[in-house]
C-alpha cells in the first residue's frame, strides 16, 4: 500500500502515555486506529538503557536547551518519555477537580488497579533513601513512600537504580509502549519513524494529517485526529497547521537537585524517587534522586569546572530533587526555539526549597560544607495547549474532530509526576469519543 493511501476512523500522533493509552482504548473497542510515532522502537536494542541510549533517542542527543539555558530531556521513541521516566505515580492535584471541574478519579483508580501501582516494598525502597526520608521526618516533614509504576514481580532480576532513567533494562517498569503493543494486537496500525508535520482541514473540520515517514512524504485521512506528541511536539504541529496560539506559554515543573556526601553508602544504586514530600503552600515537591554515574560529571560541568571533581564521591552521595510549580511563561515557537524564563518569585521559592534540602541532607549525615546544586533542567514540558485556553473540557480544539491528549493540556504546572494524570485523561477522552 502506498503511504498516501492511509486512512482510519482515528489518527493518533505520538506514543507516550497519552497516545498509547488512547490507541489501546479505541482499538480494543473495535475502532480503526492509525498511530504515528516520530521515533523508533528501541526496546531490546543493545543501546537501550545504556549511556549511549539518550544520545540516540533524545531530541538533539539530550542537548536541547531553552533560550535561557535550561536543559530539557525529551525522549523521542516508542513509549515517549515513559522510556526514561523514574516510574513514579501521583494522583492528579485536587485543583484539577476543584478549579477546573475535571474529576479523573474513576480513570485514576482503574489505572492504579490495572497496573498494580503501589509503593515498592520497604526492602526495595533503598536503605540510604529511607535514611534520607527519616532525617526529613525527624525535622518534622512527613515524607511518604512514592507510588510506583515499578513492579518487582514483572522482573526476575529487579535492579532499579539511578541508571534506569536511561531506559529500563530489567523490565520492572511499565512503559507506555506496552499499551501501543496492545493497541496493535487489537488491530491498530503503528507507524514508527513517522513524523507528523501538519493537520489537514476542510473548512473548520479536520480531515487528516500529513508528514514524513522513513524519508518519504505521506498523507493520512481520518475524521478524528488526536495529537499526543507531548508538550513540545503538539504545539509545533498545531502552529504549522495555522493554530498560532499553540505554544504561547508553557510549564515545566522545573527541576534542580541538591547533593551532599557522607561516609556511608549513597542513593545512586537505589531505585529513584522512592520517597517524596510536597509543600503545597510554597509550590514544590521534594524526592530522593541522583543522576546516573556517568551523567553526573557531564551535567555538573555545565555548572562549573570544579563540580565534576565530586565525581569520585558519587557512591557516597545523597540527593534530593526539587520540582517547582513554575508559572506559565515563555513558550514553544515556530522557529524551533523554546523559552522558559524564571520569575523573581520562582527564584525565591527555589532558594527556600534548597535551604530545606540542605537541612535535611545535613541531618542525614552529609558534610554541610560540601552541599551543592545541579543546573536547573526541565523534564515535564507541558501546558502549551491548555484546557480553558485552547481546549474545551473534552480536550477538543476549536476545529471539529481535532483533539489533544498529552502533557500539553495541563492548565497549570502539575508539580508532581504526570503520567498517571495523562493516562487518566486519555481514558476519559476515549470514553467521550466512544460515546459520541
Ligand atoms: C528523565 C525523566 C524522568 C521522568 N520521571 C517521571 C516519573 O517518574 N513519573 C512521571 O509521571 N513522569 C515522569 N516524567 C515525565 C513524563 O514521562 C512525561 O511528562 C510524559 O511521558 C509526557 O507524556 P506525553 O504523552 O505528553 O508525551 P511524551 O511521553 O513526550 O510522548 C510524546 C511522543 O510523541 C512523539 N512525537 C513528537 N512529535 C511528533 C510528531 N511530529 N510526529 C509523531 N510523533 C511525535 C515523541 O517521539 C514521543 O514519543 C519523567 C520525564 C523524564 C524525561
Amino acid at each position: 500500500m502506498l503511504a498516501t493511501d492511509l486512512s482510519a476512523e482515528y489518527i493518533i500522533v505520538g506514543t507516550g502515555p497519552g497516545g498509547s493509552t488512547l490507541a489501546r482504548e479505541l482499538a480494543r473497542n473495535g475502532k480503526s486506529v492509525l498511530l504515528f510515532e516520530h521515533g523508533a522502537d528501541h526496546r531490546g536494542r543493545a543501546c537501550y538503557g545504556t549511556y549511549l541510549g539518550p544520545l540516540i533517542y533524545c531530541d538533539r542527543a539530550s542537548l536541547l536547551f531553552t533560550r535561557e539555558g535550561l536543559n530539557i530531556v525529551r525522549p523521542m521513541m516508542l513509549g515517549g518519555a515513559t522510556s526514561m521516566y523514574c516510574g513514579c505515580a501521583a494522583r492528579p492535584p485536587d485543583w484539577m477537580r476543584d478549579k477546573y471541574g475535571i474529576d479523573l478519579t474513576p480513570e485514576v483508580d482503574a489505572t492504579i488497579e490495572e497496573l498494580r501501582i503501589a509503593p515498592l516494598p520497604e526492602s526495595l525502597a533503598g536503605e540510604a533513601s529511607t535514611q534520607l526520608a527519616t532525617a526529613a521526618r525527624n525535622l518534622g516533614y512527613d515524607w511518604q513512600p512514592t507510588m510506583k509504576f515499578m513492579n518487582p514481580a514483572r522482573s526476575p532480576q529487579f535492579r532499579c537504580g539511578a541508571a534506569c532513567m536511561l531506559g529500563c533494562r530489567c523490565g520492572a517498569k511499565w512503559n507506555a509502549a506496552e499499551f501501543a503493543d496492545e493497541a496493535v494486537s487489537h488491530g491498530a496500525t503503528l507507524h514508527t519513524r513517522a513524523r507528523v508535520e501538519q493537520v489537514l482541514f476542510d473548512g473548520d473540520r479536520c480531515v487528516g494529517v500529513m508528514g514524513n515517514m522513513e524519508g518519504r512524504p505521506f498523507r493520512a485521512r481520518a475524521n478524528t485526529v488526536i495529537l499526543a506528541a507531548g508538550g513540545i511536539g503538539t504545539p509545533r504541529i498545531l502552529q504549522k497547521s495555522g493554530l498560532t496560539d499553540a505554544g504561547i506559554g508553557m510549564t515545566m515543573d522545573t527541576t534542580i537537585m541538591v547533593y551532599g556526601f557522607r561516609n556511608a553508602r549513597g542513593i545512586g544504586k537505589e531505585p529513584p524517587m522512592t520517597w517524596y514530600w510536597e509543600n503545597l503552600e510554597d509550590g514544590y515537591m521534594l524526592s530522593t534522586l541522583m543522576d546516573p554515574w556517568l551523567l553526573f560529571p557531564l551535567i555538573m560541568t555545565l555548572k562549573g569546572l570544579r563540580y565534576p571533581f565530586y565525581w569520585p564521591k558519587w557512591r557516597n552521595m545523597l540527593g534530593i530533587m526539587i520540582k517547582l510549580k513554575d508559572e506559565i511563561s515563555g513558550g514553544v515557537f515556530l522557529n524551533g526555539a523554546i523559552s522558559k524564563p524564571f520569575s523573581e518569585n520562582e527564584v525565591r521559592r527555589t532558594a527556600r526549597a534548597i535551604e530545606l534540602c540542605t537541612r535535611i541532607l545535613t541531618q542525614a549525615g552529609a558534610n554541610p560544607d560540601h552541599i551543592f546544586t545541579t543546573p536547573q533542567r526541565g523534564t515535564h514540558p507541558s501546558g502549551t495547549v491548555r484546557i480553558g485556553t485552547m481546549l474545551d473540557e473534552n480536550l477538543q480544539t476549536q476545529k471539529e474532530g481535532l483533539y489533544v491528549c498529552d502533557a500539553s493540556v495541563f492548565p497549570e504546572a502539575l508539580c508532581r509526576p504526570t503520567v498517571l494524570t495523562i493516562i487518566a485523561f486519555a481514558k476519559r477522552l476515549a470514553k467521550h469519543l466512544l460515546g459520541r
